[in-house]
């Protein structure tokens, strides 16, 4: 077995360019083979067990292996594998529109269907453009804000800002207007009064330009990947009142937040306010294969409406759109989140998570923890190079895999997590925290 590991190592070393990695560092780093998986844990070709403390880059809900996903899956492929939903369409994707629906903030009433986050959220701002300029606007702005992160491809990076993701392709990108993050805030700061500064900021922007801002773009609630940096409600308020006065799309990216992460279905819900454009992906399959999605409001919609010879339609669109096996999987893992009241229960796992930190948020080591529900960072001092990564190997080693964004280590369990295994995870990672930054 040890053996396959290093051979499959080594096969990877010479064949993969792996994401977001740095391959000169990387082979140093003991690449883990991960095997198979089995509800929160994932196994290695070793057999090791480790807890997905991350659920696989926070897209698994149940679990692995979920019988009941996998059996919609099967059933599907041999009904169905594959049909394009450009000029077509079939059930799976159909219901998996009604669906959404049911779920999402009423006053959203059309599905656009993508593949991944990034270009679910890429047709977003394409349609908050155009929807603009065939209402007769000359509106090519967006408003983003600082430390947001909406996916790497070139329109999602535009409306990013985390400088050590985005800094590099700036010269390539879309005219946009950045406000900084309420999310980063002066020592002792309230969330909330950081939440009026940041909508002062963007007033002042919008008094200047606003005319020309087709959207304000925006994580709802958690800046996930700019570090789980956390911003009052009042904020999302506020963002949907300058979006009204000002006539631009709030469009928010719940690629992150959505389907349960927050304990509420969509992280909006808990400002009470509804966008004109909402990017859903990540856990909408259960976490088994990609699909993402865009949610829009009646007008969005109705501004593409035309002959076709208007240059009206939307002339966006992938291959594998509504893939029917992905939305087989969609459909399963939505029926068994109303069924087990996951999203309650993902606010109730986020309490015990909540619980089991404070703690840790005590030690010195330990600058901050940031919490919405299940979406946790746990903000270390630096003591050394990668204080993050050295927490996180220390979990590894103590089986649980987590994964830091610099000296953040995120914690996301799969919704479904049983007490005892998320204890099992709070109880490494306060281990970790200790071995490394006490
Ligand atoms: N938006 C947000 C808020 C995200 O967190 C991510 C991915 N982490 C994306 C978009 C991009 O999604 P994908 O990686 O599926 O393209």
């Amino acid at each position: 077995m040890i053996l396959a590991t290093s051979s499959l190592v080594a096969r990877d070393l010479a064949a993969v360019w792996h994401p977001f990695t740095q391959h000169g560092q990387w082979p140093a780093d003991e690449p883990l083979v991960i095997d198979r998986g089995s509800g929160v844990y994932l196994y290695d070709a070793e057999s090791r067990r480790y807890l997905d403390g991350v659920s696989s880059l926070w897209v698994t809900v149940h679990g692995h292996g979920e019988p009941a996903i996998n059996a919609a899956i099967l059933a599907q492929l041999d009904r169905l594998d594959h049909s394009t939903f450009l000029g077509l369409t079939h059930e799976p994707g159909i219901r998996v529109a009604e669906e959404l629906l049911r779920v999402a903030p009423a006053g959203l009433s059309r599905v656009f269907f993508a593949g991944d986050g990034s270009s679910a959220a890429e047709a977003a701002i394409k349609m908050a453009y155009q929807a603009a300029t065939q209402r007769g606007d000359d509106r090519p702005l967006y408003v983003h804000v600082a430390e947001g992160y909406h996916g790497d491809t070139l329109g999602a990076v535009s409306l990013g800002g985390v400088e050590l993701f985005h800094a590099t392709y700036r010269p390539l990108l879309i005219e946009t207007r950045m406000v900084s993050s309420p999310g980063v805030l002066a020592a002792g700061q309230p969330r909330a009064a950081r939440a009026a500064e940041v909508l002062a900021e963007m007033r002042a922007l919008l008094a200047q330009e606003g005319e020309r801002v087709c959207a304000v773009v925006l994580e709802p609630m958690v800046q996930a990947a700019g570090g789980m940096l956390t911003h009052d409600a009042s904020f999302l308020v506020g963002v949907r009142a300058l979006c009204d006065e000002f006539g631009a799309a709030m469009l928010v990216d719940e690629v992150a937040t959505g389907i349960g992460a927050t304990g509420a279905w969509f992280a909006v819900e808990h400002a009470g306010v509804v966008p004109d454009l909402m990017v859903v992906g990540k856990r909408l399959t259960g976490g088994v294969l990609p699909l993402s999605a865009v949610l829009a409001r009646e007008a969005v919609y109705e501004a593409f409406l035309g002959s076709p010879d208007s240059g009206r339609t939307f002339f966006h669109g992938h291959t594998y759109t509504a893939n029917p096996l992905s939305c087989a999987a969609a459909l399963a893992n939505l029926a068994l989140m109303h069924e087990r009241g996951t999203v309650a229960r993902a606010a109730t796992v986020g309490d015990r998570l909540g619980a089991a930190l404070a703690s840790v948020e005590k030690y010195d080591g330990v600058a901050e923890i940031r919490r919405v529900g299940t979406m946790t960072g746990i903000e270390v001092r630096s003591v050394g190079a990668r204080t993050g990564f050295e927490v996180c190997r220390a979990a590894r080693r103590r089986g649980v895999l987590v994964r830091p964004l610099g000296d953040v280590v995120v914690l996301m369990p799969p919704l479904g997590i049983a007490d005892d295994e998320l204890d099992e995870l709070t109880s490494v990672v306060d281990a970790s925290i200790r071995e490394v930054v006490q």
